[in-house]
């Protein structure tokens, strides 16, 4: 692939097109007013978008300690109460792990990935020691120590099974990928208002962790995996993940996968301005709907009418 056709991948034209949306959460807990913005915005957006519109419903279930059934039938509770009807069947990560570990042997093959042993108090000690730890979308970068791992003992560690992470070489990748600059078409804002093509920053972001020690994957790679195998055109999510959408986009590029338009949008947030939480357990979709609120009255408050 040569510079100009990485980004000539875009659905980039402000089309009049089909969106393929998803809202995409994790069974880890009641859905409330704040998921509910986001299943209403992803859903609007494939259904104005013309006739053959998609939206998609996709269970992040990856984390088996924190993931629970119950809490995925009470998502299809909420959203079939706020009729948001989903097309096609239910999408499971936790399905899927042969997909994402063909995509980590992909960058394996490419010499990108590298394992890591650090436990999260060693890496939490390390950083502490720096002066100044640069910042990425998943908290302070990594400061690398296992990159630099002597070969013969990194070798043996992994013979005698000892668990690790993957993580990608980032200095790495970006000497292999072929578009110097990567970039994303944004439809909606960031959270400093940034809009429309949008150069990529990977700056500060270390080198993230692609193959988590304990199930595998790490949400960064299922995700563009599945956005791909998904068809998704338009991934719709809150502003707190545009950050993260820098990573994602490298992924894209390393793995040759095709590059969807963004959509992040607002946050909702309490009176006092703090970001919805679990914690709120009088804004869970459920204890409203038992307050006696309707669904019109929920797109209303979430100023979605
Ligand atoms: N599962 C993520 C969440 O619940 C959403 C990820 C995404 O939309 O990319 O925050």
């Amino acid at each position: 692939m040569h510079a100009g056709a990485d980004s000539a991948r875009h659905n980039r034209a402000v089309s009049t097109a089909a969106e393929i949306t998803r809202f995409a959460p994790s069974p880890t807990g009641a859905l409330h007013l704040g998921h509910a913005y986001a299943a209403l915005v992803a859903h609007d957006l494939a259904r104005s978008s013309g006739a053959g519109g998609r939206y998609l419903l996709r269970i992040e279930d990856l984390d088996t300690g924190r993931c629970r059934p119950e809490f995925t039938a009470a998502i299809k509770t909420d959203l079939c109460w706020l009729d948001l009807n989903w097309d096609g069947g239910l999408w499971y990560q936790s399905a899927r792990l042969a997909a994402y570990r063909d995509a980590l042997g992909v960058l394996e093959e490419r010499e990108l990935l590298y394992p890591c042993f650090c436990t999260r108090a060693e890496i939490a000690a390390e950083i502490g020691q720096m002066a100044q730890a640069p910042q990425g979308p998943d908290g302070p970068a990594y400061p690398g120590t296992c990159r630099h791992l002597d070969p013969v003992l990194r070798a043996r560690r992994l013979a005698a099974g000892a668990p690790h992470a993957l993580r990608l070489d980032l200095a790495r990748s970006l000497l292999v990928q072929e578009s110097p600059g990567l970039d994303f078409a944004e439809t909606g804002r960031g959270p400093a208002g940034e809009t429309g093509l949008i150069a990529v920053s990977l700056a500060g972001i270390g080198d993230p962790v692609l193959g988590r020690k304990d199930v595998g994957v790490s949400y960064h790679l299922a995700c563009v995996v599945d956005d791909a195998a998904q068809g998704v055109t338009l991934v719709s999510r809150g502003e707190d993940l545009f950050a993260a959408t820098a990573i994602q986009r490298l992924l894209q590029s390393l793995l040759g996968l095709p590059v969807p338009r963004y959509h992040h949008h607002r946050l909702i947030r309490d009176a006092t301005g703090r970001r919805l939480a679990k914690r709120d357990r009088d804004l869970t979709l459920a204890a409203l709907r038992s307050a006696g609120v309707t669904p019109a009255e929920i797109r209303s408050r979430l100023a979605l009418v």
